[in-house]
């Protein structure tokens, strides 16, 4: 058997930079190496554990997958669908949840952050976060999952109940590990924290307009552009990585330098950035354009997806419930 890959991103707005250099970019090194059998989902029963508008959900979803395609991921090379259609998923999560303690989900610092976020909507979906999506993982056996440095709690999660339901029942879930690309945590363009679709201002979306793109890095935080130190973190900071990421470390070290000695100018340093960044990004806006006028093509993908997904979903559940005593 080939080894297995799974990751997943939330339905709850359009792919953004973070998402495609953190996760998207591993996403499509990994379907391009024959040893490895990838599924790639929007994770659309994940985006309930916070506060969300069902009246969008599904479109949302579908753009996801629509932001996926244009971004490089080939369904001939990986499956690709959406969670809600393989329940299998959350089937898995109900079992899993009687080997994880309400002590150690509470303590998690993802769960902490969004508590925090959210203090009206403190939902059991959410606490459960990590046990549906160590089922996403585990269900297809993966071992490997391209994701932000976000997600590591999350993994560890996965790995202690793979151990667990191993030690109990005598299965043979594998240890997952993380697949990192070089840009495994993207800063937010407000300064502080990630970027992330549920911050607003912190993110670029992958098919933003020059105006959008200019706009956005024109609100983004800096300070008189001159000084004795180059700032490690804040504002100037995050710039400075997005110049490394879009324009090269040799332009990163020349701005450095200039704000030593004769400053920086954040005008032009932004104006070329957004340039640089919106030319990076030609072709998913064409890829994505292509796609949205033949919508038939994105229907299909998730499809034919989710049966070959289900098929082995189904007989991963059917193993555990066996295992379990059920049957
Ligand atoms: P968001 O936080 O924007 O809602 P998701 O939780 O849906 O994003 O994450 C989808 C994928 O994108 C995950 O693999 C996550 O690790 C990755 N990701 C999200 N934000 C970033 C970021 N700022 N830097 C690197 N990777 C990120």
């Amino acid at each position: 058997m080939r080894l297995r890959v799974f990751s997943g991103t939330r339905a709850t707005g359009r792919l953004h930079l973070g998402n495609y250099l953190g996760a998207i970019k591993g996403y499509i090194e990994l379907q391009n190496d024959p040893q490895y059998e990838c599924l790639y989902m929007a994770v659309d029963v994940h985006t309930i554990t916070t506060p969300y508008d069902p009246k969008t959900l599904a479109v949302a979803t579908r753009n996801i997958i629509l932001d996926y395609l244009a971004a490089g991921l080939d369904p001939q090379k990986a499956i690709i669908t959406k969670q809600s259609l393989i329940p299998e998923h959350t089937e898995l999560a109900f079992l899993f949840a009687s080997v994880v303690s309400v002590a150690r989900m509470q303590h998690l610092p993802t769960y902490k952050d969004k508590i925090k976020q959210f203090p009206e909507h403190v939902t059991m979906a959410l606490l459960n976060y990590p046990v549906l999506m160590a089922a996403d993982i585990l269900i297809y056996q993966a071992s490997l999952v391209p994701c932000g440095l976000d997600q590591e709690p999350h993994l560890e999660i996965t790995r202690e109940i793979a151990r667990k339901m191993n030690q109990l029942y005598g299965t043979t879930f594998p240890e997952v590990q993380r697949f990192t690309t070089p840009t495994a945590s993207v800063p937010s363009l407000i300064g502080e924290g990630k970027m992330s679709k549920s911050i607003e201002g912190s993110y670029l979306n992958l098919t933003d307009s020059l105006e959008t793109i200019e706009a956005r890095l024109a609100a983004a935080p800096t300070d008189s552009g001159q000084g004795k130190v180059v700032p490690a973190t804040g504002g100037v900071a995050n710039l400075l990585t997005f110049v490394e990421i879009f324009e090269g470390q040799a332009k990163r070290q020349s701005y450095e330098h200039a704000y030593t000695t004769t400053g920086i100018s954040y005008q032009a340093l932004k104006r070329d950035l957004a340039k640089a960044i919106y030319q990076d990004l030609a072709p998913i806006r064409e890829k994505h354009r292509t796609l949205t006028a033949k919508p038939h093509l994105v229907d299909e993908v998730i499809h034919q997806g989710a049966k070959r997904a289900r098929a082995l979903a189904q007989s991963t559940l059917h193993e555990v419930k066996e295992k379990m005593g059920f049957v």
